[in-house]
């Protein structure tokens, strides 16, 4: 029924779009509003989508990079424009019971530049980054988070969440896998969320990992989280691995530009 009306309205958009003769077509809009949503999504640093350019607080433009057509996934993977890493949205809520379609893993293009732009280099030390205490009455835990767009903050409001939920749930979550390091992501060379310290990985023991199971090559998909763990992340605007068609269930990173 959601998802109908969803299709409706994206539907009556995109015949909006041809009545008002716009020369891009329903994809160009659909990519607009994309943008829109992500100078949004991060009023500290971003002020406007002028022409073909994002510009930022300090002055700064990135070319978007909208309406060029997309690529293989294989090639946005490891040099995303700023329109790519918007073109798949984040569903939140429990649409994990089917696997992931092919390459629908939203939040995994990632155009480098923002988002050095935006939290910094890891290697330049912990001035932007708070220590943050994971399951302070589970298991008590350390972890150094990101405070440039709040995402310190964010985690302390889910912490506070995740310890109400019934104590059979914690097993899933403590002790975390880590937040912060430098490396790069295996399969592309750069860096991921938690070299910026925007990403957590919950307990390593109860998750699974694509690359763990599969078949001929292809993941076979597998999830052992309970959705009251994701659903909290989410109404953080933090969106989940388990959601990727290359998966990874016990991660977790901040992109609420992917939400709808
Ligand atoms: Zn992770």
């Amino acid at each position: 029924m959601h998802l109908d009306r969803r299709l409706l309205l994206s539907g009556l958009a995109a015949l909006a779009a041809c009545r008002t003769g716009d020369a891009y077509g329903p994809e160009a809009s659909t990519a607009g509003r994309a943008l829109t949503r992500l100078v949004s999504s991060y009023p500290d640093h971003l002020v406007r989508v002028e022409s073909d350019s994002l510009v930022w607080a300090d002055g700064t433009r990135m070319p978007t990079g909208e309406g060029q057509a997309a690529r293989p996934f294989e090639v946005m993977l490891r040099d995303a424009t700023i329109a790519d890493q918007l073109r798949q949205t984040y569903e939140p809520g429990p649409v994990w019971r089917q696997p992931p379609p092919r390459d629908h893993s939203p939040g995994r293009l990632r155009h480098t530049p923002f988002f050095l732009k935006m939290y910094g280099e890891c290697r330049e030390g912990p001035s932007r980054r708070r220590q943050v205490q994971w399951m302070p009455r589970t298991r008590p835990q350390m972890l150094p988070v990101t405070t440039v767009n709040d995402v310190a903050g964010r985690l302390d409001r889910v912490i506070d969440r995740l310890e109400d939920l019934p104590d059979r749930l914690k097993a899933w979550l403590v002790p975390s896998a880590g937040t912060s390091n430098c490396r790069v992501v295996a399969d592309t060379g750069l860096p991921s969320m938690h070299a910026f310290g925007a990403a957590i990985d919950i307990a390593v023991q109860h998750s699974d990992y694509w690359a763990w199971a599969r078949s001929r090559g292809e993941p076979v998909y597998r999830n052992r989280i309970p959705p009251e763990i994701v659903e909290i992340f989410e109404a953080e605007r933090f969106i989940w691995g388990g959601k990727w068609y290359h998966y990874d269930t016990m991660h977790f990173e901040y992109r609420p530009e992917l939400f709808a």
